[in-house]
């Protein structure tokens, strides 16, 4: 076994490169532990309609604490997953969990994040077929989160694997929008099902006239190519008011909830439907 952690404390970009990737090497190897020994779980993070305030979808998103007890974000982890090729069976292992955890929340979307190399690799939307038929989950109740880093180093394979995966009903949507190249030439060549506004834009668009422009026309060109428009990483009511009046459908933020363990939505979603149907039982009543 490796010795686990050590050298990824340092600060990264003083190392050489020989450090690095002696450091990638080590982490890679705790990544493989990590997932044989059962190391990773699934955090759900609920996205709630923009006007109701009603969950409506949750995504999820990968946690790691290795048996030492420290936790590693997936900032950390997941490009050094994607350089040597472990976020394949890492990728799988998360879809297959999260659908299999999504079987019991009715009626609400389940977004996952899928990352470059998985998209490039040929096997995955076999995969992906593979697991949505064993495990019975809707698959127009499943999206797959992906970047324009995703796109752009192959974009005639990711077409194609893209093709496929919605062939099978999975919807696509596109993540951490205004960070990257926010290419409108990309929106109307892969035609999302969603746009999610990274919070970077929705904080500066908080913040100054220029950033604020380009969320509205981001929301604006969205909604005019159909697609949904989900705003990432609201934490104050001002940002989720200024995202409700541009017309963002979706609000995914700590101001309404944080990433939680799987019990802890099944809680949400079992008051919420509690709550629909005592309103409908009550309208049946004046009816
Ligand atoms: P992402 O897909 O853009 O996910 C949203 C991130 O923003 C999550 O961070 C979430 O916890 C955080 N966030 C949500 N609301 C707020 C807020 O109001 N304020 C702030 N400050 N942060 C907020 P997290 O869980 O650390 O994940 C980071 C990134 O790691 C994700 O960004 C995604 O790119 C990647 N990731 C996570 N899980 C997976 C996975 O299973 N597979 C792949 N390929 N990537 C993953
Ligand atoms: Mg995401
Ligand atoms: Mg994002
Ligand atoms: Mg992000």
């Amino acid at each position: 076994m490796s010795k686990r952690g050590g050298k990824m404390r340092c600060t990264w970009f003083n190392k050489t490169f020989d450090q690095r990737r002696e450091a990638v090497r080590e982490l890679e190897g705790d990544l493989r532990i990590g997932l044989t020994e059962g190391e990773f779980d699934i955090a759900y993070q609920p996205l709630v309609d923009a006007n109701c305030g009603s969950i409506v979808a949750v995504e999820a998103l990968l946690r790691w604490e290795r048996q030492d007890g420290k936790k590693i974000g997936p900032n950390e982890f997941i490009p050094v997953a994607e350089e040597s090729g472990i976020i394949n069976p890492i990728g799988l292992w998360v879809l297959r969990k999260a659908v299999c955890d999504a079987l019991r929340w009715g009626n609400v979307t389940l977004s996952v994040n899928i990352s470059a190399a998985q998209l490039r690799n040929p096997e995955f939307p076999i995969k992906l077929g593979e697991i949505l038929e064993e495990t019975g989950y809707p698959p127009h109740q499943l999206e797959l989160e992906v970047t324009e880093t995703c796109l752009v180093l192959d974009p005639v394979v990711a077409e194609r694997s893209l093709d496929v995966i919605r062939g099978f009903g999975v919807r696509i949507s596109l993540d951490d929008f205004g960070t990257g190249y926010a290419s409108i030439g990309f929106l109307r060549q892969f035609r999302f099902e969603k746009l999610k506004l990274d919070r970077s834009l929705v904080v500066q668009a908080g913040e100054d006239d220029g950033s604020r422009a380009m969320m509205l026309s981001s929301i604006a060109l969205a909604r005019a190519l159909k697609m949904d428009v989900t705003a990432e990483g609201v934490e104050t009511t001002e940002q989720a008011d200024m995202v409700r009046l541009a017309g963002a459908d979706q609000i995914q933020g700590w101001l309404y909830y944080k990433a939680m363990p799987a019990e802890e939505i099944d809680a949400l979603i079992t008051k919420q439907d509690a709550a629909a149907s005592a309103i409908a039982n009550s309208n049946g009543e004046q009816a």
